[in-house]
C-alpha cells in the first residue's frame, strides 16, 4: 500500500494564514526569540487565567525548569507514574534525583491517588502527575494530598492543554505546569512548550534557566549568575502557535465528536478495554484501546501490522518505563506495578486528529472488527 493512503495516528492541522505568518517570519530576518513568542506567551497567559506564561523549546525544558525552580535535586525523591512518555521520568534522573513510581489506576491510566501515600517519604519532596491521552488527574485528590504533605506538584499537562477540570482550563491553576507543543500535540509550534508559573516570583530565575543564566543590562553589558540551558523558543515556532491557538476550541470540539463517534461505534462487547467516555474535561488527545492478549494468538505488533495492511496506522503509548533498561538498573522489574504493565503492553492509539472524517473512523472500526476476529484463539 502506498504510505499516502495509510490512515496516520494522528496529523496536524495548519492553516494557510499559518504558513503565511511563518514566511513572514522568515522574511523579517529576526528568526529566534522575539515579538513572536511575546505576543505567544501574552496569548497562553490570557487563556490560563493571566497566569504567567515562558515559552521553551519542548516539554520536556518545561518540566526539566519546573524541577530546578522547585529546587529538586540529589536525595530527593519525586513522585510520578509508570504510564507515560519516558520524558517524565527522565527528567527527575537528570535532576539527580530518584524517581517513585505509583502504579497506573486501570480505569483512568493514570496515576492511581489512592496509593500515593504509601509512597511518601522524608525525602519526597514533589509529584508529578500525568494526564495521559488528555484525561485530567482529579487535581483535588491530586491537592489535597500535596498540601497535607507540603509537596510541591509539577504538572506533566504535556497532553492535557485544552482539557479542564471542574470548568477550569489545566494550567489556569495549581503549582507548576508543563505543556507541550510538539508535533504530535493538540496544538502545535513543531517542536516547543511552556511552563505555567503560579506566581510571579521566579519568572525572571526561569527566563535566565532558559537562556545561559543572562541578564542583558540596558547599557549593552550582561550578567550571569546561574548556570541556565538553552531552551529558548524561536519565532518561527511561535508564529505556528499564534496561529494554532485559534483553532484550541474547534480542534477539542471535533476530537470529542470523533471519540464519541468511536464509543458509538465500538460498542460495549467490543473485546477491546475501552478509556474511560469522559466529554466534560478530556481534550482527547489520544484515543486508546487494550487488546485482549490473553485471548489472542497474535501479538500486539503482529496486529499493528495487519491493521496496516488494513491501510490504518496505530501508536503504541507507551510501555511501562520501569521495565526499560535505564529503569531495571535501579533495581525495577516486571510484577511491580501490575496495572501499568498490563496496559503498557496491551495498548494500542487509534487514529485521532481534527482533520479526521467520520468516515475514517467508520472504517478504522471496520479494520479493527475484522483484525481482532482473526486474532483471537
Ligand atoms: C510530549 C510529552 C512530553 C515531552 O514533551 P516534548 O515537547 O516532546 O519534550 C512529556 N510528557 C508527556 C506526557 C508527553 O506526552
Amino acid at each position: 500500500m502506498d504510505i499516502m493512503d495509510i490512515l496516520p495516528f494522528t496529523r496536524p492541522s495548519i492553516d494557510d494564514q499559518t504558513i503565511e505568518a511563518v514566511t513572514g517570519v522568515l522574511r523579517s530576518g529576526w528568526l529566534t526569540s522575539g515579538p513572536k513568542v511575546q505576543a505567544l506567551e501574552r496569548e497562553l497567559s490570557a487563556l490560563l487565567a493571566g497566569r504567567p506564561v515562558r515559552c521553551l523549546n519542548s516539554g520536556t525544558a518545561a518540566l526539566e525548569i519546573a524541577l530546578d525552580l522547585a529546587g529538586i535535586g540529589p536525595g530527593d525523591e519525586v513522585i510520578t507514574t509508570p504510564l507515560s512518555w519516558v520524558a517524565t521520568a527522565n527528567v527527575i534522573v537528570l535532576a539527580g534525583a530518584t524517581p517513585v513510581f505509583v502504579d497506573a489506576d486501570p480505569v483512568t491510566r493514570n496515576i492511581d491517588l489512592d496509593k500515593i501515600e504509601a509512597a511518601i517519604t522524608k525525602r519526597t519532596r514533589a509529584i508529578i502527575p500525568v494526564d495521559l491521552a488528555g484525561l485530567p488527574v482529579d487535581r483535588d485528590r491530586l491537592y489535597a494530598i500535596a498540601h497535607k504533605h507540603q509537596l510541591r506538584v509539577i504538572e506533566d499537562a504535556c497532553q492535557s492543554f485544552g482539557s479542564s477540570w471542574r470548568g477550569k482550563p489545566i494550567g489556569s491553576f495549581g503549582d507548576l505546569v508543563a505543556f507541550s507543543f510538539h508535533a504530535n500535540k493538540n496544538i502545535t509550534t513543531g517542536e516547543g512548550g511552556c511552563l505555567v508559573l503560579p506566581d510571579d516570583s521566579q519568572t525572571s530565575l526561569c527566563e535566565r534557566l532558559r537562556l545561559q543564566g543572562v541578564v542583558r543590562h540596558a547599557d549593552g553589558g550582561m550578567e550571569v549568575d546561574v548556570a541556565g540551558g538553552k531552551f529558548n523558543l524561536t519565532d518561527i515556532a511561535a508564529a505556528i502557535g499564534l496561529g494554532q491557538l485559534p483553532h484550541l476550541a474547534a480542534f477539542t470540539e471535533r476530537r470529542r465528536h470523533l471519540a464519541r463517534r468511536y464509543f458509538d461505534l465500538l460498542g460495549q462487547n467490543s473485546g477491546f478495554g475501552l478509556p474511560p467516555a469522559n466529554f466534560t474535561d478530556s481534550n482527547w488527545h489520544m484515543f486508546q484501546l487494550t487488546l485482549p492478549l490473553a485471548n489472542m494468538h497474535a501479538s500486539r505488533g503482529e496486529f499493528i501490522a495487519r491493521m496496516r495492511e488494513r491501510g490504518i496506522a496505530l501508536g503504541v503509548h507507551y510501555p511501562a518505563i520501569h521495565l526499560f533498561r535505564l529503569y531495571r538498573g535501579m533495581g525495577h522489574h516486571e510484577g511491580e506495578f501490575p496495572h501499568a504493565e498490563a496496559i503498557g503492553s496491551a495498548t494500542i492509539t487509534l487514529p485521532l486528529f481534527p482533520a479526521m472524517t467520520d468516515s475514517d473512523v467508520d472504517r478504522v472500526c471496520e479494520a479493527l472488527r475484522l483484525t481482532l476476529k482473526e486474532s483471537l484463539t
